[in-house]
C-alpha cells in the first residue's frame, strides 16, 4: 500500500497522539502518504480528512487527549454508515486505515474488515479491557494519575483516621482498581470480576481498625457500582463516616508516560508495517512483552480480556 489513513476514536487515552505520530512518521519513512481523520468514524463517514506531513505531528508526543479529536458515533454500527465511509476511504484513495481506540473502535474497524476494506486496530484507552494485549495506550499513564491521587488521600485518611471509597474508571474491567490498589497499599480492591460482600467489607475495616490502622482506602472499580451508592451499603452496616471521591475524567488526561509513549510507538509503526505489506484485519497486542498480531475478527468473537487476578490475591495477602 502507499496511501493510509489514521483515525483515533471512542474514549480518548493519553499515548493516541504519540501512536498517530508513530504511523505518520513510520509510514513517511516508508515512501507512504497518511491522511489523518478527524473526529473517528463521525469524521470518516462526513469525509473530514487531510492529508498529514512529518510537521503536522511535531510537538505532540508529550501531549495528551487526541489531536485527530475523538467521537462516539454509534450510525457507524449501521451497513449505511460503514459503506458511506468505504466510500470517503476510496474518494480519497485511501487503500488500508489504522484505528486508534477501545473495544467499540475495534468494532468499527471489524465491520470494515468483513466488508473487505483492510483495518488495522491499535488498543487505545485507559481501561486496559481489550482482548488480545496485556496493554493499551493510555492505562499506564491512568495508573500513575489514579496512584498520584491516592497518595494525596492517604495523607488526610491518616491524619482524620477515617475510610475513603475511591471509584475509579474502567468501565466493566477491574484492571485499573487493580494496579493503582496494589501500588498504594489500598486496604481492600473492589472489581466486577470478583464481586463482594457488604458484610465482610465491614468487617475487614473494624478488624483494621483493631490492629491500629489509621486509615482504610477501598478502591471500588465503577463497573461494580457507584461510589456513594458503596459507601450509603457501609455507614448501613457501622457508622464508619465514610468518605468518598470518584476521580471521574482526571484519569484520561494528562501527559503520557514513557512506558505509553513507548508502546504507542511500536504500535503505530507495527500497524503501517502490515499496511506496506498489504495486510489489514489485524489487531496488534504486546504479551509478555512482545507485539504480536491477532486476527481482528478473532479477537471480537472468539477473545476475552482477563484481568490479572495475581494481583487481587496478593493485595489480600499484603495490604488488608
Ligand atoms: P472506550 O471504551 O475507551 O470508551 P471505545 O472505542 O470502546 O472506547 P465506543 O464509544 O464504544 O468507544 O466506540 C467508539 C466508536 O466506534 C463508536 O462511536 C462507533 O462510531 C464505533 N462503533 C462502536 N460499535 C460499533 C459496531 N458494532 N459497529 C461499527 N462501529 C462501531
Amino acid at each position: 500500500m502507499k496511501r493510509i489513513g489514521v483515525l483515533t476514536s471512542g474514549g480518548d487515552s493519553p499515548g493516541m497522539n504519540a501512536a498517530v505520530r508513530a504511523v505518520v512518521r513510520k509510514a513517511l519513512y516508508e515512501g507512504m502518504e497518511v491522511y489523518g481523520i478527524n473526529y473517528g468514524f463521525a469524521g470518516l463517514v462526513a469525509g473530514d480528512i487531510r492529508k498529514l506531513t512529518r510537521r503536522d505531528v511535531g510537538d505532540i508526543i508529550q501531549r495528551g487527549g487526541t489531536f485527530l479529536y475523538s467521537a462516539r458515533y454509534p450510525q457507524f454500527a449501521t451497513g449505511e454508515g460503514q459503506l458511506k465511509g468505504i466510500e470517503q476511504l476510496n474518494r480519497f484513495g485511501i487503500e488500508g486505515l489504522v484505528v486508534v481506540g477501545g473495544d467499540g473502535s475495534y468494532r468499527g474497524a471489524y465491520a470494515l474488515t468483513k466488508r473487505g476494506y483492510p483495518c488495522i486496530g491499535l488498543p487505545g484507552t485507559i481501561d486496559n479491557d481489550i482482548p488480545g494485549t496485556d496493554y493499551t495506550i493510555g492505562f499506564d499513564t491512568a495508573i500513575n494519575t489514579v496512584l498520584d491521587a491516592l497518595d494525596r488521600i492517604r495523607d488526610t485518611a491518616t491524619s482524620h483516621v477515617r475510610t475513603f471509597v475511591i471509584e475509579v474508571m474502567g468501565r466493566d474491567a477491574g484492571d485499573i482498581a487493580l494496579w493503582a490498589g496494589v501500588a498504594s497499599g489500598a486496604e481492600q480492591i473492589i472489581i466486577p470480576e470478583k464481586g463482594f460482600d457488604i458484610t465482610g467489607v465491614a468487617d475487614n475495616i473494624r478488624e483494621g481498625r483493631e490492629k491500629g490502622k489509621k486509615h482504610t482506602i477501598i478502591i471500588l472499580a465503577e463497573g461494580v457500582m457507584d461510589g456513594k451508592e458503596f459507601a450509603e451499603k457501609l455507614d448501613a452496616i457501622d457508622n464508619f463516616h465514610v468518605r468518598v471521591t470518584v476521580l471521574g475524567h482526571v484519569q484520561r488526561g494528562g501527559s503520557p508516560t514513557a512506558r505509553d509513549r513507548v508502546l504507542a510507538s511500536q504500535f503505530g509503526a507495527g500497524a503501517v508495517e502490515y499496511l506496506k505489506a498489504d495486510k489489514g484485519g489485524l489487531c496488534l497486542g504486546l504479551r509478555n512483552e512482545k507485539i504480536v498480531t491477532h486476527d481482528i475478527v478473532d479477537t471480537l468473537d472468539n477473545m476475552k480480556h482477563k484481568p490479572n487476578l495475581d494481583l487481587y490475591k496478593l493485595n489480600k495477602e499484603i495490604s488488608s
